[in-house]
């Protein structure tokens, strides 16, 4: 990424930055210490990175397909979902749900894992829509997802999930 500093008297304390096109372009105050710019734009061309991505993302896999998909086979298309979206920025969890707005987001590295993985995860937050805590009501739902199980069991075999508390705490 190709990257311009365009340094001001005017601007007193903040930088900022935008891409155009492929280049970022980075104001910043005059006299500000370059180690710090450095980290400044180290931490703009991550942000740069993720909003790309995710971009990329959700253009290409189109997540409310499989959404649909879910909500047909088993909830008889039922399901509200106001948006479904991949996220970059999420390490802790694969995925949440606002079960008020009903937007789910949906981590990029589950691209990485099988598509029934995947599902399983979209299914899950899906499930959080009827019932937002993990409760037995919640997990009765989620079990009618064919795969749960497995899908539990590769989560857990990547070293994900190791107890149900534990998992409590990855999803929310
Ligand atoms: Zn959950």
């Amino acid at each position: 990424m190709e990257v311009k500093i365009i340094c001001s008297q005017k601007r007193k304390k903040t930088v900022s930055a935008r891409m155009v096109k492929d280049k970022m372009l980075v104001y910043a105050p005059d006299g500000i210490p370059a180690v710090h710019l450095e980290r400044i734009i180290q931490n703009f061309k991550r942000r740069f990175k993720q909003q790309r991505l995710k971009k990329e993302l959700n253009t290409k896999e189109d997540l409310a397909v499989i959404a649909q998909r879910l909500n047909e086979r088993y909830f008889k298309g039922k399901l509200e979902i106001a948006a479904i979206e991949y996220i970059t920025d999420q390490y802790k969890k694969f995925g949440c749900c606002n079960y008020k707005s009903k937007v789910i987001r949906i981590s990029h590295r589950l691209l990485e894992m099988p598509p029934w993985v995947r599902d399983y995860v979209v299914f899950h937050e899906m499930a959080h829509i009827i019932e937002p805590n993990h409760s037995r009501a919640f997990w009765k739902i989620v079990s009618r997802y064919r795969l749960a199980e497995r899908a539990r069991g590769y989560l857990m075999a990547k070293g994900f999930e190791r107890t149900r508390e534990h998992l409590d705490r990855l999803w929310i």
